[in-house]
Formats: C-alpha cells, structure tokens, sequence
C-alpha cells in the first residue's frame, strides 16, 4: 500500500513507497517504478517528465540499471537521462527513431533474470500493446509489474504497433501465472491492479475481436476509436464496423 509521499520533485513527480523495497514515482497520469535493491537499483520506465534520474537519486545512491516495458512516448522522456536502455528489441527501431538519445540499448528477451537483491526478476514478454512489451514477474513476491497491458485504466490499443491478437495471445499467457500473483502494479490509474483484472480484459477483447460488444465514443480521440468496457477492464479500439 502507498505509505504517502516521501519526496516532492522540482516538477510534478512524486516518489510514493508501495511495499518493502519498492517504490513508484508517479508523474500525474503515468508511473515510473524505483527497486532499490541491496547493491544496485532498477528504474523502470522514463515516464512523461525530465528529471527522473535526478529524482531518483535522491532517493538512492546505488548504481542504477534503466529498463523500459515499452516504447510509448509517455514512458521515455526521462531515456537520455540514462547512458544503457534495457528493452525488448521489437522496440528498439521505434525508440532510436522517436528518441535523438545516445544511450545504448541493452536487449531485454523473455526468460531473462534481472536480480536486485532480494528482488528478482523474470522477464515474460507480452506483445500487443506494443511489439516488444515486457513485464516483470517477481515470483517469490508474487507480483508482476506489467506496463500499460495490464491496469486499473484504459489500455491503448489502437494505432501503430498495437495487435488485439497478440495482446489476448499475451493476456492468456499471464492468465497461466495469474493464481501466482497477489498483486499487479500497472503505469496507469491506481497503481495496485487485482490479478482477476487478467481474465476480466481476455473475456473483454474477446468480445471485441468477435463483434459482441458496443463500445462508447472516445472523444478525446480523433476518427472512430470506441472506448470497450466490461466488469474494470477497459481498452481503446477502432469502432468494430470501420475495421
Ligand atoms: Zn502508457
């Protein structure tokens, strides 16, 4: 649970204690996530801010590794704060073309452990919102961080890169994991996600890849893009009679 803020940033960012080691620095509408281990932290996500290495050093004085669940732009503005990107390599075209940053990336790929001492983390790659978006499974601590694919908001997938295929092909995968989850931690809306939220949006999508659900305007969006929402699950995609 959020212990309340513990450090104000110059900007809008705001670093909130979520369980042991474990932290959130949350800018408004999206979070970045702050693992300091015994000798070395994670930082994942860039978030929508400058400043967050700044911010996070303030915090911890332990060598930091810089990882991205994906390449969306509202999780990479802080990227060229940071000399070494881990992510996936389905994102990595996107982000050298999106991002003048010189930062080296460092291929991510499914399996792979990242251990911060007493955290340890399993990579699980979940395509669908994007190419190359990856979550973060801790299994003795029973969570995973998962990103924008799974989160108490609505999950994005309309436009470049996104795949309702590959995103339900993902979400099926973490539904084999879900019964070892106490809890997920997403980058939008309240930050603690029930892992019954996996089953919720399959049951969702599904529903959308088949035609059986009405969705609502979004208007916030240009074109024909429908917000679909069924029990808390909610995504955004293209009015079904237009595809
Ligand atoms: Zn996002």
């Amino acid at each position: 649970m959020n212990k309340g803020a513990r450090l104000l940033g110059g900007t809008d960012m705001e670093i909130k204690h979520i369980q042991d080691h474990l932290m959130s620095v949350e800018e408004g509408y999206v979070r970045c996530f702050l693992i300091e281990g015994e000798n070395a932290a994670l930082v994942i996500d860039g978030g929508v801010e400058a400043g967050l290495r700044e911010m996070v050093e303030k915090q911890t004085s332990k060598p930091l590794t810089f990882l991205l669940t994906h390449s969306d732009p509202d999780h990479t503005a802080a990227c060229g704060e940071f000399e070494e990107i881990l992510v996936h390599p389905a994102e990595m075209a996107r982000l050298a073309q999106k991002r003048k940053t010189q930062s080296r990336f460092v291929a991510v790929q499914e399996g792979d452990r990242l251990d911060f001492e007493p955290y340890h983390f399993e990579v699980v790659l979940i395509p669908g919102h994007t190419p190359g978006s990856i979550a973060l499974w801790e299994k003795e601590k029973r969570f995973l961080i998962s990103g924008d694919s799974v989160t108490n908001a609505t999950t994005f997938m309309f436009g470049e890169g996104r795949n309702l295929r590959a995103y339900l092909y993902s979400l099926r995968k973490l539904a084999a994991i879900a019964d070892q989850l106490d809890v997920i931690y997403g980058s939008h809306g309240p930050v603690e996600v029930p892992p019954s939220r996996i089953g919720e949006l399959i049951a969702l999508g599904e529903q959308v890849e088949r035609g059986e659900i009405q969705g609502v305007p979004a208007e916030r969006f240009a074109g024909d893009i429908q917000e679909y929402r069924s029990q808390d699950a909610a995504i955004y995609y293209p009015a079904q009679d237009k595809e």
